[in-house]
C-alpha cells in the first residue's frame, strides 16, 4: 500500500464537531433545562407579544463570517427568538388551527436531528420507523393494511399527493409521460366552498388549474350540498367535462363542519369518482370515544390527508397522506435514477420512500410522532380531542348565555365562531369593533384566537386544538372579551 499522503501541519483538518465536548455538554444541559422551565412555565407569560425594535434589527445582523462563542450565539436566541414566540404552545392560544407541540415530541426532534438520517430511502432503523408511523396512522382512520401512505411536512402536501394520485388515476392517458395537455376531456374535481385553500393551489400546481375545482354551495351546517353537486356533476358530463374527483372535509377551517363523509362515499362509488377526503382537521376524531362517529366514512377514502402537527401535538412539521391503492399510490410518484437503484443487501436493500412523493432527501419527522404515541397511548389522545369538543361547546354555551355576545356558526367539533353585538352596530363597524377586541387580546397578551367570514358575516373564531387548554381559560377569555367590549363602547 502506498503511503498516507502527507499533510502540511499548517492546514489542520477541519471539523463542525466542538473543539471541547464538555463544554458542549454542559451548554447542552443548560439549554435543556431552559427548555423544561420554558414549557413548564408557558402559562405564566402572554400568549405574544410585540417585538421591540431592536429585536427586530436582530434579526437584520449580516452574514457571519467569523465564529462566536456558542453560548453567546445561545443567549442571543433565547434573548431574540424564544422570547418571542407565535404562541400556539399556550393554553390560551386558539387562532388558526394548529397544534400546541409537547415535550417528548421535541426531545424526539433533537434525536433525530442527532441521528441526521435522510429518509430518501435505504435500509435503515428511520426509514422503518417512518413506515411504521404510516401504519399507525392508518390503524387510526381505519384504512385497510395493504393501503398506502407517506409523512409530509403537512397537511397542504398530504392533500396534494392525494389529488396527484386522483388525476393520474382518472386522467384516462399516462399523464406522467404526457402531461396534463394530453388528457383528452378536461377533468373536474368537486368540494364544498368550505374547502381549504391548499386544494386550489394543489389544483393550480397539477397542470389542472383553479376552475377545475367545482365549487359546491354548503348548507346552514356548512356542509356540502349533496344535492348541489349531483347536479353539478350532471351538468359537466353533459358539458363535456371528465368529473374526476370529490373533496370531502371531515372538518373544514373556517367552521369545523364535517361533510356527510359516507353519502359522499355512496356518490363517488356511483358516479365512478375518485374519494378524497381532508382530514387535516378531523380525521383523527377518529380515534375519540365520545366523536368519533362525527367522522364515520373517513375510512372509505380513496386518498386522505391528515395533520399530526395538528390533534397529535407533533412539533411542526407533521403531516401524512395515505392512498387505498398502494399501486396507485407508488406509480404516481416512483422513478428509479440509475443512482439510486436498489440492492439485494446493505444499505440500499431498503424501501425507497422518495417513491411515495416530491422529496428526495426527507427528514426524520417520524420519531417526534412515535415517541409521544408511545409514551402517552392513542387512548389519551383520543380523550384529548373529546376533551377540546367539549370545551368548545361549553364555550358555545357561555357565548350563548351572554346577551353581548353572538353564535355565528353551529359548533359541531371545536371551532367556535361568534361575535359580539356591540350594542347593535352592523357592517363596516361591526367588524371593526370585534377586530379591535381580537387585537386587544393579542396585544394584551391574554389569548390568541383568529377572525373568518362565515355566510358574509364576520366574526371572532376560536378553533381549540390545545392539550393545556382548560375551562377556566374560556371563562376568562368571555370575561375579558365583555370587559373590552365596554371599554371599546364608552
Ligand atoms: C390545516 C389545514 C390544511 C393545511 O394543512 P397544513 O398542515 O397547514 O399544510 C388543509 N386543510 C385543512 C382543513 C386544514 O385545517
Amino acid at each position: 500500500m502506498d503511503a498516507m499522503p502527507q499533510t502540511s501541519s499548517a492546514t489542520a483538518e477541519e471539523t463542525l464537531d466542538p473543539l471541547d465536548w464538555a463544554d458542549m455538554q454542559a451548554l447542552s444541559h443548560r439549554i435543556v433545562d431552559d427548555a423544561v422551565g420554558y414549557l413548564r412555565d408557558v402559562r405564566d407569560r402572554p400568549v405574544w407579544r410585540e417585538m421591540p425594535g431592536e429585536v427586530r434589527a436582530f434579526f437584520d445582523a449580516p452574514l457571519p463570517r467569523s465564529p462566536a462563542p456558542i453560548a453567546e450565539i445561545y443567549g442571543d436566541v433565547a434573548r431574540n427568538v424564544m422570547a418571542y414566540p407565535m404562541g400556539n404552545i399556550h393554553p390560551r392560544f386558539w387562532s388558526w388551527y394548529m397544534g400546541s407541540s409537547n415535550f417528548t415530541g421535541a426531545l424526539g426532534d433533537f434525536l433525530a436531528a442527532i441521528q441526521g438520517s435522510n429518509l430518501g430511502g435505504g435500509n435503515h432503523a428511520a426509514g422503518l420507523m417512518d413506515s411504521q408511523v404510516v401504519d399507525w396512522c392508518k390503524q387510526m382512520v381505519g384504512f385497510p393494511a395493504s393501503a398506502s401512505g407517506t409523512l409530509v411536512s403537512g397537511g397542504s402536501m398530504a392533500n396534494i399527493i392525494g389529488l396527484t394520485v386522483a388525476r393520474n388515476t382518472k386522467a384516462g392517458i399516462d399523464v406522467r409521460e404526457h402531461g396534463v395537455g394530453a388528457i383528452a376531456q378536461p377533468l373536474r374535481f368537486y368540494g364544498s366552498d368550505q374547502t381549504h385553500f391548499c386544494h386550489r393551489k394543489a389544483m393550480e400546481v397539477l397542470g389542472l388549474g383553479n376552475r377545475a375545482l367545482r365549487r359546491i354551495p354548503s348548507d346552514a351546517a356548512m356542509r356540502i350540498d349533496i344535492a348541489a353537486l349531483r347536479a353539478a356533476i350532471a351538468e359537466d358530463r353533459k358539458a363535456g367535462f371528465k368529473p374526476a374527483c370529490v373533496i370531502g372535509n371531515a372538518g373544514t377551517v373556517n367552521t369545523g363542519a364535517i361533510d356527510d363523509l359516507q353519502a359522499l362515499a355512496r356518490l363517488a362509488a356511483d358516479e365512478d369518482l375518485w374519494f378524497h377526503v381532508d382530514g387535516c382537521i378531523g380525521a383523527l376524531i377518529a380515534i375519540a370515544p365520545e366523536n368519533a362517529s362525527l367522522v364515520a366514512g373517513v375510512e372509505q377514502a380513496d386518498s386522505l390527508a391528515l395533520d399530526p402537527h395538528k390533534w397529535l401535538h407533533a412539533p411542526f412539521e407533521a403531516g401524512c397522506a395515505l392512498v387505498r391503492d398502494a399501486e396507485a399510490h407508488r406509480g404516481a410518484f416512483a422513478v428509479i435514477p440509475e443512482y439510486l437503484e436498489s440492492t439485494s443487501r446493505g444499505l440500499a436493500s431498503g424501501k425507497w420512500l422518495h417513491d411515495y412523493g416530491l422529496q428526495t432527501s426527507r427528514g426524520f419527522r417520524a420519531l417526534k410522532v412515535w415517541m409521544a404515541l408511545k409514551e402517552h397511548g392513542i387512548e389519551k389522545f383520543g380523550r384529548l380531542i373529546d376533551q377540546n369538543i367539549a370545551q368548545a361547546r361549553y364555550l358555545a354555551s357561555l357565548v350563548e348565555a351572554e346577551p353581548a355576545l353572538e353564535l355565528m356558526a353551529p359548533v359541531s367539533i371545536n371551532i367556535v365562531c361568534f361575535r359580539h353585538r356591540a350594542n347593535g352596530l352592523s357592517g363596516e363597524r361591526l367588524k371593526a369593533f370585534n377586530t379591535e377586541i381580537m387585537l386587544r387580546l393579542q396585544e394584551e397578551g391574554i389569548a390568541a384566537l383568529s377572525d373568518t367570514t362565515v355566510h358574509d358575516q364576520h366574526c371572532l373564531r376560536v378553533a381549540i386544538a390545545n392539550h393545556r387548554t382548560q375551562y377556566k381559560d374560556l371563562d376568562l377569555l368571555v370575561a375579558e372579551i365583555l370587559r373590552l367590549g365596554t371599554e371599546l363602547a364608552a
